[in-house]
C-alpha cells in the first residue's frame, strides 16, 4: 500500500519521496505491478488519476535495470536512439509529462527530452543531441524528427500512448501508425506498450489490438 513496497529501485523511491507521494493512486496501484512484470497494458485513466507516474515509474525502473542510460548519438552522427517513447496529444500535456518525468528521473542517469510542435525545432534538436533515454513527443513533431533522421525508434523498448482517445480525435492516427511501424522494423525488439485512454470506442480497441500483444485491460 506504499511505494516503498513496490520494487522500483532505491533511486526512484528516493525521488518518489521527494515528490511527497506516499500512497499509490488506484491506477498506479494496479498498473505498476503489471508493467513491472513486463506485460502490455491498456488502462482507463482520467486526467488527475496519477497516470503520468503510472507509466513513468516502470519505464525509469526498467531502463535503470537494463543499465544502459544515457543514449547519446555516436560521434559525428546526429541520430539519437531513445529507449522509451511517450506520445501525447498536445504541447501542454507533453510539457507536463516532461516536467514530472524529469523529477522522477532525477539523479538516476536516465535522461528525458521533450519535442512538440508549434515551437522552434532547433532548441529541441540541441537537447536531443545531448542524449535521450525517454522521449516525450507529440505525433506530428516526432514524424518531422523521423523524416529528418534525427531520431530513430529502433531501440525503443517502452512505448506509451497517453490520452489515446484525444490523439485520435485530433486526427493523429496516420502519424501514430507511421511512428509505430518504424519500431517494427527488424530486428524485432521486445517492446512493451502501455495505452492510456479515458474512453474506449471501437477505434481505440482497434489501436490496442494492432499495437499491444497479449495485453491486460485495466479499468479503475
Ligand atoms: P496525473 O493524473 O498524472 O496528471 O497526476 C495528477 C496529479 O497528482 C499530479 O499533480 C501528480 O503530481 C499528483 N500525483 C500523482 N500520483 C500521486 C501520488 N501517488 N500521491 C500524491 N500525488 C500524486
Amino acid at each position: 500500500n506504499t511505494f516503498a513496497e513496490i520494487d522500483l529501485g532505491e533511486a526512484l523511491n528516493t525521488n518518489i519521496r521527494r515528490c511527497r507521494y506516499v500512497k499509490p493512486t488506484p491506477v498506479q496501484r494496479h498498473s505498476i505491478p503489471i508493467s513491472l512484470a513486463g506485460r502490455d497494458l491498456m488502462a482507463c485513466a482520467q486526467t488527475g488519476s496519477g497516470k503520468t507516474a503510472a507509466f513513468c515509474f516502470p519505464i525509469i525502473s526498467g531502463i535503470m535495470r537494463g543499465g544502459q542510460p544515457v543514449q547519446r548519438p555516436m560521434r559525428g552522427a546526429r541520430t539519437v536512439h531513445p529507449l522509451a517513447l511517450i506520445l501525447s496529444p498536445t504541447r501542454e500535456l507533453s510539457m507536463q509529462i516532461h516536467e514530472e518525468a524529469k523529477k522522477f528521473a532525477y539523479q538516476t542517469g536516465v535522461r528525458v527530452v521533450v519535442a512538440y510542435g508549434g515551437a522552434p525545432i532547433n532548441q529541441q534538436l540541441r537537447e536531443l543531441e545531448r542524449g535521450v533515454d525517454i522521449l516525450v513527443a507529440t505525433p506530428g513533431r516526432l514524424v518531422d524528427l523521423l523524416e529528418r533522421a534525427r531520431v530513430s525508434l529502433q531501440m525503443i523498448r517502452y512505448l506509451t500512448l497517453d490520452e489515446a482517445d484525444r490523439m485520435l480525435d485530433m486526427g493523429f492516427e496516420p502519424q501514430i501508425r507511421k511512428i509505430v511501424e518504424q519500431m517494427d522494423m527488424p530486428p524485432p525488439g521486445d517492446r512493451q506498450t502501455m495505452l492510456f485512454s479515458a474512453t474506449f470506442p471501437k477505434e481505440i480497441q482497434r489501436l490496442a489490438s494492432d499495437f499491444l500483444s497479449n495485453y491486460i485491460f485495466l479499468a479503475v
